[in-house]
């Protein structure tokens, strides 16, 4: 990248899908804004996930308006820029093994239907009549049409082109070693290039984020959840929909490698693979979508969730620190939950004024924590 600027209006650290959509929308609105990455776009969970997306992705009354919009957002983006991130809205399956977890989708779909999500379970032949890639390991199936998927890395990336054909400067390989602060205001960031000097400063830096904001002496209840994921060899179509089971799913990329994972794992940063944990991810899955008996492994690696405490986001503005704001905490559903933040974050911070109310996953809920 070309020279560091000096200063900006705004300045996003961290070019995830929350860090990349944040700088999109804020170009869009012609601010001068510096987007600022360690590596690049997507490199660390936004590009390591399986890009499932939808409205099911939570549970319902919670975040569900966050994935509703967010789906338009991806629909949007495709239609404006023309790029084709492998958006793919064919439905998820949440695949029950257990008689407990047939009651327990049973209820998912009850509640999801009283909150207007399209959804229905399916049981005995109907599955595989709906879904033959299933094996009958499926006890029963709660099926979600309006649910999808992108690729996560191609998405994460057109959103950060998006915003630099927008005025935004994305600057690749820059980590930030702390927060300027003075006054109980933000004044920048400093670099490992040097400063960048911006009065806003929105940290979407993921797991990282409570390393970053302590540099300002404020405290974000975040910590790294690892998942395993693997990728197989190409396999001819196995189905189009998302199969999720409660502790692992599988969908299927456009060039026909199937993704597999993943279970949240509590080992601080360590983000290195076990093959074991591959091995057993694999076998597991199989069970349930024979076409992946005999696939090889060809790729796995493991990523860090930024996971808050309360399991929602953090959104909004950091109370005693003017200018600082935070976009972070999506745990296992920031690709399907950042977007429609993202935007509502900037229009808050524009016009005071957004769509989407964000005082549930205001940083202030945790002020006795
Ligand atoms: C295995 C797995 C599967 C998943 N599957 C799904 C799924 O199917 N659907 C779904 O919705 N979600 C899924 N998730 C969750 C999703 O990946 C995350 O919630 C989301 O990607 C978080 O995005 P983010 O932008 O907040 O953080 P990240 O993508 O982690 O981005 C943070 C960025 O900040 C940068 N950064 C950090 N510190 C600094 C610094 N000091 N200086 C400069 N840059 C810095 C990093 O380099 C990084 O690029 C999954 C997660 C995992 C691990």
């Amino acid at each position: 990248m070309a020279e560091l600027p000096a200063r900006a209006d705004v300045v996003v650290v961290g070019a995830g899908i929350a860090g990349v959509v944040t700088a999109y929308y804020l170009a869009r609105s012609h601010v001068n804004v510096i987007l600022v990455d360690r590596y690049g776009p997507a490199a660390e969970a936004s590009g390591g996930n399986a890009g499932m997306i939808g409205e099911s992705g939570g549970d319902p009354a919670t975040t569900m308006q966050l994935q509703r919009q967010s789906v338009a957002l991806y629909e949007e983006l495709a239609r404006v820029t023309g790029e084709d991130f492998e958006l793919v809205m064919d439905g998820r399956l949440r695949l029950a093994i257990t008689e407990d977890e047939v009651r327990s989708f049973e209820s998912l779909v009850q509640r999801s239907q009283h909150e207007g999500v399209e959804g229905h379970m399916l049981l005995g032949a109907d599955i595989q009549r709906h879904e033959p890639a299933l094996s009958d390991r499926v006890l029963g199936a709660a099926w979600f049409p309006r649910d999808g998927k992108v690729h996560p890395i191609k998405a994460t990336n057109a959103f950060s082109r998006a915003a630099a054909a927008r005025g935004a400067v994305v600057a690749e390989g820059v980590r930030v070693i702390g927060l300027l602060t003075a006054n109980g205001q933000v004044t920048g960031i400093m670099t490992d290039l040097g400063e960048v000097r911006a009065s806003e400063v929105i940290l979407a830096t993921g797991a990282w984020t409570p390393v970053l904001a302590a540099t300002a002496g404020v405290h974000v209840p975040v910590f790294p959840g690892k998942g395993h994921m693997l990728a197989t060899e190409p396999l001819p179509p196995v189905t189009g929909r998302v199969l999720r089971a409660e502790k692992l799913g599988t969908r299927q990329l456009a060039n026909g490698e199937m993704l597999v994972g993943s279970e949240v794992e509590h080992v601080g940063y360590d983000k290195s693979v076990n093959e074991r944990t591959i091995e057993l991810y694999l076998r597991f899955m199989q069970d349930l979508v024979p076409a992946l008996e005999g696939a090889r492994v060809v790729r796995s690696w493991g990523c860090l969730r930024p996971m808050s405490i309360d399991q929602l986001p953090i959104v909004g503005s950091v109370p005693g620190v003017g200018g600082l704001h935070l976009i972070t905490g999506y745990g296992r559903s920031g690709m399907g939950l950042a977007p429609a933040s993202a935007k509502a974050l900037v229009d808050t911070l524009l016009s005071d004024r957004a769509d989407l109310d964000l005082s549930p996953y205001a940083l202030g809920r945790f002020a006795d924590v």
